[in-house]
């Protein structure tokens, strides 16, 4: 197994006008590739904190974060958004789609950065699986919560990422949606990916192999 995540001793504090507030604690954590990990914990608890401090858009306070072999701390914030678009892939609960480009333009967004540009047959192919192919023209104003999350999960997998880190990705979503996203994270990650996921809720637990539920042991499944 090889490592993807390796987190010592991760804190975070925020300091506005001398009030502090811990958002995450000495945290410890690895990741091996193939895993479906997934964090929990009360609402408040540094889910989302610990999972931008892995995709390196968060600065820790104190300790290390390394990140296939890469220890974020060390990066400049440039040398961040490479490591960033070549390496992980992101899925939040609010989709983060751009609303002036069409389904097909969301999907190809990373082109605009990778050096390696994903073909039409990816992409079609690509929505195909997912079940978008008849909505590439639509904008995602037109879409239902699920299409637009699969549109999300296509714009993630196509870049064929090493990491994918999703934020609440079922949130939105009815029970069907929420299984649809799953399943492909799962099969994603039975393939070599990786997956590093925040979830309040118990519908994801089946799909994952590790539960690290923040400041409890990880539990492996
Ligand atoms: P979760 O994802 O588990 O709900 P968060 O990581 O979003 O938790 O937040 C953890 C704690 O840090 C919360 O108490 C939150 O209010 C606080 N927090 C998060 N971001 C900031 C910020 N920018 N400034 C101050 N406090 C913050």
């Amino acid at each position: 197994m090889s490592e993807i995540v390796n987190l010592k001793d991760v804190g975070k504090t925020y300091d506005k006008n001398g009030q502090k507030t811990v958002a995450l604690k000495n945290t410890d954590l690895t990741v091996e590739k193939g895993d479906f990990f997934l964090v929990k914990g009360a609402s408040g608890s540094g889910k989302t904190t610990l999972l931008l401090s892995i995709g390196g858009m968060l600065q820790p306070t104190f300790g290390k974060v390394q990140v296939l072999g890469k220890t974020l701390n060390e990066l400049t914030e440039k040398e961040k958004v490479k490591f960033r678009a070549d390496n992980i892939g992101f899925i939040f609960q609010m989709f983060h789609l751009i609303a002036y480009l069409t389904v097909k333009e969301n999907i190809l967004i990373n082109n605009q950065v990778k050096e390696e540009k994903i073909s039409d047959k990816e992409l079609i192919d690509m929505a195909n699986e997912l079940g978008i192919s008849h909505r590439l023209n639509h904008y995602p104003s037109e879409l239902s919560a699920g299409e637009k999350q699969r549109v999300a999960l296509a714009r993630a997998l196509i870049k064929k990422p090493e990491l994918i880190l999703a934020d609440e990705p079922t949130g939105n979503l009815d029970h069907e949606n929420s299984l649809v996203v799953l399943e492909k994270l799962k099969k994603y990650c039975d393939n070599g990916g990786t997956v590093v996921m925040v979830s309040h809720d118990n519908q994801p637990d089946v799909f994952a192999n590790q539960i690290f539920t923040i400041g409890k042991k990880t539990e492996n499944l």
